[in-house]
């Protein structure tokens, strides 16, 4: 049986790799994403629960780039995303009210296998011209002319082959910096004491940046017909919290996360915590190992062998932030096609 061979596979279908397919089938080729995660969007990631809804991943963007902007406009129209006034950063853009749908509108038209762990892969050294052997756990291999790798740099690390040296190198390069993520869901009772003179709160998601948590933001949703409300709360922790405790079970310190948000919402007055039920309905922690890129690869080094057909892309080449993700995924998908 002849083999297929994909123009291009990219390994991650984070808004890197996202991005890096997208100019890829503009330019008519054939292409594969293959994606470790149940859903795509790496570390923009939503998690949904009947009644909850969190982005525990990136929480907000902004844009400069023409193509991306032109792509947050339109979502705009969609009512994908929406505009926040950020209190610091002023205009930035949120998923509306995740960013899942912004997501799957990206990923429509992309070739995508998720649940596909690349193990391995494999191409002679001394037959650069020979296509590329994929290696998936559970699923037999996958062949393709070009590969792009968009995840963390240290995730791309151990997939390159020892002779590619220098992307190696550029690869050992990046620095980050780990997030512990709580997620907390609670439902409130639209009679509640919390409520009565402060229908407001329910229109404004809350935030907060105090102690160990770095950032915080609270989202109410409504059911007039269940007469409740339901709190969807992520918390991210400090850098410093959170690289103390990422080898430990994320199950030991999300009560203790989450007390703690309550008590600085009681400390800054935002709203009669001890008027939330004493059972929280959803608590659950993730740990982003490879949250935030505190140092990127060095501009000089190499992204692209082009003799090998192979390029490196991720926020970690330019820069900790999701515009940089998508750039840099579109010019290492540039670096690979052939040149007019
Ligand atoms: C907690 C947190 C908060 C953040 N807040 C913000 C913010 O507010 N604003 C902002 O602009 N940015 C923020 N960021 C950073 C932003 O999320 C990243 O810059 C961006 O999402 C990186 O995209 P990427 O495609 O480069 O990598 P990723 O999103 O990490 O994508 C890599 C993909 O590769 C896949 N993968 C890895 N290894 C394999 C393998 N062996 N086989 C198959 N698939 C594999 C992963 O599953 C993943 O989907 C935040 C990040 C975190 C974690």
């Amino acid at each position: 049986m002849l083999k297929h061979i994909y123009d291009f596979v990219v390994i991650g279908s984070g808004i890197s790799g996202i991005s890096a397919a997208n100019t890829l089938i503009k330019n008519k080729k054939q292409v594969l994403i293959l994606d470790k995660a149940r859903n795509s969007g790496g570390r923009l990631s939503t998690r949904f629960h009947p009644k909850f809804s969190f982005d525990h991943g990136a929480q907000f963007f902004t844009t400069k780039d023409k193509e991306f902007s032109q792509i947050v406009q339109k979502a705009l129209q969609t009512k994908d995303i929406a505009i926040f006034d950020h209190p610091e950063k002023g205009t930035v853009y949120m998923g509306n009210p995740v960013f899942r749908p912004f997501i799957s509108k990206l990923t429509g038209p992309l070739e995508i296998m998720q649940n596909a762990l690349v193990t391995h892969i494999q191409k002679p050294e001394d037959r650069p011209d020979e296509h590329w052997s994929i290696s998936i756990a559970d699923v037999p291999a996958v062949f393709s002319k070009n590969i792009i790798l968009t995840m963390p740099a240290t995730q791309a690390n151990v997939l390159l082959p020892s002779y590619l040296k220098k992307l190696k190198h550029t690869t050992s390069q990046a620095i980050y910096e780990p997030c512990i993520s709580i997620l907390a869901g609670v439902e409130v009772p639209l009679s509640s004491s919390i409520f009565p003179g402060n229908t407001k709160l329910l229109d404004k998601p809350i935030l907060l940046q105090k102690g160990n948590i770095s950032w915080s933001i609270a989202k109410w949703s409504c059911s007039n017909e269940n007469n409740t409300a339901y709190l969807s709360v992520v918390i991210h922790s400090t850098p410093e919290f959170s690289s103390k405790h990422i080898e430990q079970d994320v199950i030991n310190f999300s009560n203790c996360l989450w007390e703690e948000w309550k008590s600085h919402i009681k400390t800054d007055d935002i709203f009669k915590v001890s008027a939330l039920p004493k059972n929280i309905s959803y608590l659950k922690g993730h740990k982003w190992r490879y949250a935030r890129v505190t140092k990127t690869a060095d501009q000089k080094c190499e992204r692209t062998n082009q003799k090998h057909s192979i390029a490196v892309a991720g926020d970690w080449l330019e820069g900790p932030r999701i515009e940089s993700a998508w750039i840099s995924g579109r010019n290492a998908a540039i670096s690979l096609l052939p040149q007019d």
